[in-house]
């Protein structure tokens, strides 16, 4: 039966919460700079997506500094 929101006490719902734990999201490894990434993103350290460069990271570097 349910029970009223103010009628759980703090101790209770904490209690009940402490098997609520936010997962880890799923990540692989980059194949060209072995860097953790997202599934199905170019990598942010080499700018490589399948085994080939998408994003020229020298040049960014350059227009950084
Ligand atoms: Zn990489």
């Amino acid at each position: 039966m349910a029970v009223p929101f103010r009628r759980t006490s703090k101790t209770k719902k904490r209690m009940r919460r402490t098997h609520l734990k936010k997962s880890l999201p799923g990540m692989t490894t980059c194949p060209n700079c072995g860097a953790s990434l997202k599934p199905h993103r170019v990598c942010t350290e080499c700018g490589h997506y399948k085994n080939k460069e998408v994003i020229a990271m020298a040049e960014t570097q350059e227009e950084e500094k």
